[in-house]
């Protein structure tokens, strides 16, 4: 059941005070995720970082698993991105990597692009703040240790310099008297304080089971008791007159409102004429798969391994007899160079579909993300 609450905003999460900045642009869709590396110093039970990404060495740009620079950047502009929350692990693992990335993004966006960083207090000392200061971070969160009291006093060095600083945990119901107390330390501290309502993550490592957490119902993955625990600490701090702002962050606004806010800048600027987008963002398409590439177990695996370049020619040809056959507009097929297929519009597929079954393409209508993984949510086969 939902919870009615004054504080609730128009995001579907509830503030006193106002929003940190980076969550302005966040909610709004306007923030790339960079992910900068899955090595962390702690490992938290309830750490929701994917097993693709959990202490390994990765960066990620939103979904899209990037190589260089480059990747990001481009992944950043495929969104019209505002800003960038950087995150992990904990991005401190690879300083050089962080700095280098902040410096490299005011540089190209500008110094308006805010950045703003996730991390634990464990490698944080004056030196390391100084550093990402310099190179132009906006914001900087400390994930704090609710076990345990020893790094606190660090959080103070970075109210040496001239940024936001906030303070970000999860809503562990089992966890009020430890909350209470950060909210005690930090109210005169820092800018602000992020709580997120907990949600299960879908890896091997984390286990909220064993500690008694369940989710609030079959369709959410959202913890029972957390979104209470969040505004029984909102309430708590009001009570002891604490001016510090608090938002509390739910699962239905990262789902419902950010995650939904991006897909749909992703897919104005990412989608092609031929495309039919719907409300929710996702791109409605036709596509020609060659039949070693047909969706279906081990589909992504097979992509990955394959010789892309031997097949991209393959899929040149294939346009050259189709012109060859038909009247059409450069504009109308285009080669998808990451799944290894021809991209159309829903009605030339069905239109044609005789002349590229003889083909002995695969033909199928499909419905996506326009993420950078073009995660399918539909697919339906023509053959
Ligand atoms: S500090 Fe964050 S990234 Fe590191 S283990 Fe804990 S939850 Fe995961």
């Amino acid at each position: 059941m939902a919870i009615k609450n004054k504080l609730e905003n128009r995001f579907h999460s509830y503030n006193s005070g106002k929003l940190p900045k980076g969550c302005v642009y966040c909610v709004k869709g306007e923030k790339l995720v960079l992910f900068v590396t899955g090595v962390c110093p702690r490992k938290c039970y309830f750490c929701p970082v994917s097993d693709e990404k959990y202490q390994k060495d990765v960066v990620f740009a939103n979904e899209l698993k990037a190589r260089n620079f480059k990747d990001i950047f481009a992944e950043a502009k495929a969104m019209n991105a505002k800003g960038s929350g950087i995150t992990g692990g904990d991005p401190l693992v690879k300083l050089n990597r962080t700095t280098d990335y902040i410096k490299k993004s005011k540089k190209y966006f500008g110094k308006k692009f805010h950045i703003h960083i996730y991390t634990s207090l464990n490698l944080v000392s004056e030196k390391t703040l100084k550093k990402l200061y310099l190179a132009g971070l906006d914001e900087i969160r400390f994930h704090l240790d609710l076990d345990s009291k020893k790094l606190w006093k660090k959080l103070e060095l970075a109210k040496k310099f001239n940024w936001d600083v906030g303070v970000e945990l999860p809503l562990l119901p089992n966890k009020e008297k430890e909350i209470m107390e950060i909210i005690d330390y930090i109210h005169d501290k820092v800018d602000f304080l992020n709580l997120n309502e907990l949600e299960v993550a879908d890896n091997n490592h984390s286990n909220l089971k064993q500690f008694g957490f369940h989710v609030k119902n079959k369709t959410s993955y959202a913890i029972k008791g957390s979104l209470e625990l969040g505004l029984k600490l909102i309430n708590y701090s009001k009570s002891k007159k604490y001016k510090i702002p608090i938002h509390l962050c739910t699962a239905k606004l990262k789902d419902a409102v950010q995650l939904s806010n991006r897909i749909k800048r992703e897919a104005k600027i990412i989608k092609h004429d031929f495309d039919i987008m719907d409300k929710e963002g996702l791109l409605i398409r036709g596509a020609l798969y060659l039949p070693e590439f047909k969706p279906g177990f081990s589909y992504r695996k097979k992509l990955k391994n394959a010789n892309k370049e031997k097949y991209i020619k393959k899929l040149n040809r294939l346009i050259i007899k189709i012109k060859n056959k038909l009247k059409f507009n450069n504009n109308d097929f285009v080669i998808d160079k990451n799944k290894l297929r021809i991209l159309l519009s829903k009605k030339n597929i069905i239109k044609n579909k005789e002349l590229f079954l003889k083909m002995n393409l695969v033909l199928a209508i499909v419905t996506e993300y326009p993420t950078a993984d073009q995660f399918e949510v539909e697919l339906e086969f023509l053959n």
